[in-house]
């Protein structure tokens, strides 16, 4: 009876091992567009969060800067079941883009993360697999700038440079597809922390579904538009997620940030959603953040208050 027992109880443990961390993540930094984004400090937070849903193994990948050596960095896409991009580079080699294009075609995940749709301005399929983007000299000639409108995705085409934010205040994050397995289950409306919201995004916006929106204040330099803010896309075979929120640490450190990041990554990874909303999440009235996780930037402990 006891062999019995052993022999369950070792059965039991190596199920527990296999169903361990099973999709396979590259977390891409390296660089960013200047010193207002803090890419060492923001990678760190990004693996915490996904390894935290124990769902999520992550290998971090430094890319040279684009002045830099390219010539041993030979990254192996299709190792992985998705691409989390904290980079922000304007260019790279075409060997490079290439392989990430046919990964992409093939059925490859990608996940953009705030800055890294600054990315790459002049790289035609990049920009097909982001929808929007902006800054890196986008304009109008790389497409209209795309928003909700009457519960409609609109476009407006007039010339003018892509990317503009206000002050980072909080606010309203709007589900436009509360079905979609992403949002399925959180609040139709919920607080984000203190973010930049990006506006006046510009791009082909092909393939491309916005989920989330947010109210661009003119009290803090917005458009008065519903600017997208949570995006799925389609390029070849793959899929992507874009969250345009995650300026810094005590943005990424908000609850809706992570569950919506954590939640694209496996849905970018597999066409699915298995985690459940946490209690915590912020509702319509109240943002909900981690205090664990905005100690991550050193500065947080100088500034800490209420904010
Ligand atoms: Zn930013």
């Amino acid at each position: 009876m006891l062999r019995r027992y052993l022999a369950l109880t070792l059965f039991a443990s190596l199920s527990c091992l296999a169903a361990g961390p099973s999709i396979k993540v590259m977390l891409l930094d390296g660089q960013s567009g200047g010193p207002y984004h803090a890419w060492r400090l923001v990678t760190p937070v990004l693996k915490k969060q996904l390894e935290e849903t124990g769902m999520f193994q992550v290998d971090v990948v430094t890319a040279p800067e684009s002045t830099g050596d390219f010539t041993n960095f030979n990254p192996d896409f299709s190792k992985y079941q998705v691409i989390v991009s904290n980079y922000d580079a304007p260019e790279w080699p075409d060997r490079i883009k290439t392989a990430f294009e046919t990964y992409m075609k093939n059925g490859g995940g990608f996940v953009t993360v705030h800055a890294a749709d600054n990315a790459f301005g002049t790289w035609a399929e990049y920009n097909k697999m982001i929808g929007v983007g902006g800054w890196r000299n986008r304009n109008e000639k790389d497409g209209p700038r795309w928003f909700i409108k009457d519960g409609k995705m609109s476009s407006d085409p007039s010339p003018g440079n892509a990317g503009s934010h206000g002050a980072r205040w909080p606010y309203a994050v709007k589900s436009e597809q509360p079905e979609h397995p992403i949002l399925k289950g959180l609040p139709k409306v919920w607080m984000h922390h203190g973010d930049e919201l990006y506006a006046n995004l510009r791009g082909p916006g092909q393939n491309m579904n916005i989920i989330a929106t947010a109210f661009s204040d003119p009290a803090n330099r917005g458009t008065g538009r519903d600017e997208p803010i949570l995006m799925t896309l389609s390029y070849g075979k793959g899929r992507i997620f874009h969250t345009v929120m995650g300026h810094d640490v005590n943005a990424l450190s908000c609850v809706g940030f992570m569950v919506t990041f954590q939640r694209g990554t496996e849905w970018a990874a597999t066409g699915k959603v298995t985690q459940k909303v946490p209690a915590n999440f912020p509702t319509e009235k109240s943002v909900s953040y981690r205090v664990d996780l905005a100690e991550m930037d050193p500065a947080f402990k100088r500034v800490q208050g209420p904010r």
